[in-house]
């Protein structure tokens, strides 16, 4: 496995100023006043990629222990825990994975979760991240059921990379079918994610900007995180969002946009002539704690409080006992009181905690 080999100072990494503003609700805040207000759920481990940085072949080969199905939430216990959530002040709800897409019948989850309401009567806010190898054949039952956007990770567009990064023989041509389709349908505006490697794909962030330019959909670069503890991580690998950025100044005419909402993870940029717009994750280089809002419930009923935790919080037993939903409320509260997470801020200053849950256990 790799070593990291530059410092972490090397990239003039700096803590972002929080703009999460912990108003209403339930007055729910963690050790750092930051409120509950999204949740991640990862509905499976399983994956048909095996993308060198997420779930890399030698690590996740076919006699790796995935979870047996017994061992995931029904779809009904993550309503429940999704419901009671709701409660403590989430209005936006993530299916990820692994690959959502593999979970049999997701739809029904969808159409589930589709039913709740904030308690100012909203519906709550349902999205998917998805490699999109299904998504053309998805997309219309998933948008009957009440899913409002897709997020698609897309890292490469040339077909022979797509294939050596996704370690998978999935034409790239299907992914980009699923991308139309999802549109199409109205699961809108899609978002395409990009991580950028150094020497691995970072040759094509200009034709990823200039196959999506105008296209209605949003591309996003995200730098690579140092997630699990799988993929041989290393700093030199980073492209900083700075770097793409330059990049597509060389190429486009584009300025800074305004961002949509408090605690928006991604930097935006728009084309200057009208044709769409662009966005920057800067994990690594421009850190984003102070607004992170997320906590993520795992396929066997466990939650993390940050992305690159170590330990998860199990709430499966408690869902299968007795116990009332107030119960499990006033746990889960307890659970995220004590909240004090920051990895990646922490990352920048050399003091991170080392062991961390894989990524495509709890989803990104
Ligand atoms: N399988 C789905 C997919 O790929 O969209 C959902 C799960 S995947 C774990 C969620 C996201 O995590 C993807 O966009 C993927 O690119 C991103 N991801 C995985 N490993 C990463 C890493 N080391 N750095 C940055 N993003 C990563
Ligand atoms: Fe699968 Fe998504 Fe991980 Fe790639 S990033 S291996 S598609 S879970
Ligand atoms: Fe949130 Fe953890 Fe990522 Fe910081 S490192 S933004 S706390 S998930």
């Amino acid at each position: 496995m790799n070593k990291p080999s530059a410092s972490p100072e090397s990239l003039n990494v700096s803590a972002r100023t929080p703009t999460v503003k912990p108003v209403g609700g339930t007055g729910l805040l963690d050790q750092l006043h930051r409120p509950l207000r999204d949740l991640r759920i990862s509905v499976t481990d399983r994956c048909n990629f095996r993308c060198t940085y997420c779930m890399p072949r030698e690590v996740f080969s076919s006699d790796h222990a995935f979870l047996p199905q017994p061992e995931l939430l029904s779809f009904e216990e993550i309503t429940r825990m999704a419901s009671i959530a709701v409660t403590m002040g989430v209005q936006k709800i993530r299916l990820t994975g692994g690959e959502p897409l593999l979970r049999k019948h997701v739809e029904n989850l969808i159409e589930q979760l589709a039913q709740l309401r904030t308690p100012q009567g909203q519906p709550v806010e349902l999205a998917m991240t998805t490699n999109a190898t299904l998504l053309a054949q998805k997309a219309q039952a998933l948008k009957t059921a009440g899913l409002h956007r897709v997020t698609v990770s897309l890292d490469a567009l040339d077909s022979s990379r797509f294939s050596q990064l996704s370690d998978s023989n999935v034409a790239v041509e299907r992914v980009l079918a699923g991308i139309e389709k999802a549109a199409e349908v109205g699961l809108a505006p899609v978002k395409v994610n990009m991580v950028v490697r150094k020497g691995i794909n970072d040759d094509q962030i200009v034709p990823m900007a200039r196959y999506f330019k105008g296209r209605g959909h949003a591309l996003r670069f995200i730098e690579y995180m140092d997630v699990g503890n799988s993929n041989g991580w290393n700093l030199d690998e980073v492209v900083t969002g700075a770097e793409i950025i330059q990049k597509l100044s060389a190429e486009f005419d584009i300025e800074p946009a305004a961002a949509n909402y408090y605690g928006e993870v991604a930097d935006r940029y728009r084309y200057t002539d009208g044709s769409g717009e662009i966005g920057i994750i800067t994990s690594v280089s421009n850190p984003f704690c102070g607004d992170c809002t997320r906590m993520r419930l795992s396929p066997e009923g466990q939650f993390f409080l940050c992305l690159f935790a170590s330990r998860g919080y199990d709430v499966r037993s408690l869902l299968r006992s007795e116990a009332t939903d107030n119960e499990i409320a006033a746990h889960v509260m307890e659970i995220w009181r004590g909240r004090g997470d920051r990895y990646s801020e922490l990352r920048g200053l050399g003091t991170a905690p080392k062991d961390k849950i894989e990524m495509s256990y709890i989803g990104g």
